[in-house]
């Protein structure tokens, strides 16, 4: 039997999955809102309930945000703050007494929707988090990709491909460069666009559901968002090649991406327009991603 836990900056949830994928139990508990340590105690006390849940010890497997530094074995660029400069794996090695590994939580999602999601028995998959952040994770026959500074498939911070000449130089982003993904294609991007011109105030979601309701500035703002988006995931493509790739996060509900993306991305990609078999896919599993792909980092 397999533990997965997700560690997020409001929850932290954990699931046991056993030899088939098949989820056994299943726990939420709120992040602490104190010290790294409390947070620490708090992922060993979800394994220990779990455990005696039903009755076995298992395999445990952790998402988290940031990423585990090859050079300093300490956690960084994790939006958790209180994360950084930690070495998580070791503490809680020592805590659990047994190895215990660690993904990216993108990873995590790619992991897991490979594995037995939306792009099972594809080769190469490319993850991708839209929401408030952007993010993205790469899995190669199963397996996550880590890289040398334990950043690949970390997209969103890399600028906007073929810029317009209404979009040089690009919002400045928290990371402190200009005009990355990220700040194109969160939602709260997509959000305060469509405020500015509007004045109305829509989610990316509901602005979605405008537009296919026959809004026409909502329409216009969902076409320019599949752009930037087909742009970003051509640069992906013409290094990558996946056979996939899964959107996650909130504006992965956004149908029209699924449809107008591929069209518009044969314009980007270096490769016969009418030939390109990469399939963009919504996931399956969607929010719970995170903990499944946590507990097949471990094989069965
Ligand atoms: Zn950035």
């Amino acid at each position: 039997m397999r533990i997965g836990i997700d560690l997020g900056g409001t929850k932290i949830e954990g699931i046991v999955l056993d030899a088939e994928g098949s989820e056994k139990a299943r726990l939420r508990t709120e992040t602490p809102e104190g010290s790294y340590e409390q947070g620490v105690e708090a992922i060993v006390a979800v394994v220990r309930e779990l455990e005696s849940r039903i009755g076995a010890t298992c395999s445990v497997g952790v998402a988290h945000p940031g990423a585990i530094s090859p050079a300093t074995g300490l956690i960084k660029n994790a939006n958790s703050t209180r994360l950084n400069g930690h070495p998580l794996d070791k503490d809680l090695e020592r805590l659990l007494g047994r190895p215990v590994r660690l993904q990216n939580d993108a990873n995590c999602f790619a992991v897991s929707e490979a594995s037995d999601g939306a792009a099972a028995g594809c080769g190469i998959v490319f993850g991708v988090i839209l929401g408030t952040g952007v993010g993205g994770g790469v899995v190669i026959d199963g397996r996550p990709l880590t890289g040398a500074q334990a950043i690949a498939g970390e997209w969103g911070h890399t600028p906007l491909p073929q810029p317009r000449d209404d979009e040089r130089p690009g919002p400045r982003c928290y990371c402190g460069r200009i005009g990355c993904v990220e700040t194109w294609l969160s939602g709260p991007r997509l959000q305060a666009e469509f405020e500015r011109h509007t004045g109305r105030t829509l989610r990316a979601t509901e602005i979605a559901e405008a537009a296919e309701a026959g809004h026409r500035r909502a329409a216009e703002h969902i076409e320019l968002y599949c752009d930037r988006l087909a742009r970003s995931l051509s640069v992906v493509i013409n290094i990558l090649d996946p056979h996939a790739i899964v959107l996650g996060g909130g504006l992965s509900k956004i149908r029209q991406l699924y449809t107008r993306v591929p069209e518009l991305w044969k314009q980007y990609v270096f490769s016969e327009p009418e030939l390109i078999v990469t399939r963009l896919l919504p996931p399956r599993f969607g929010d719970s991603s995170g903990v499944r792909g946590a507990a097949w980092l471990w094989p069965a």
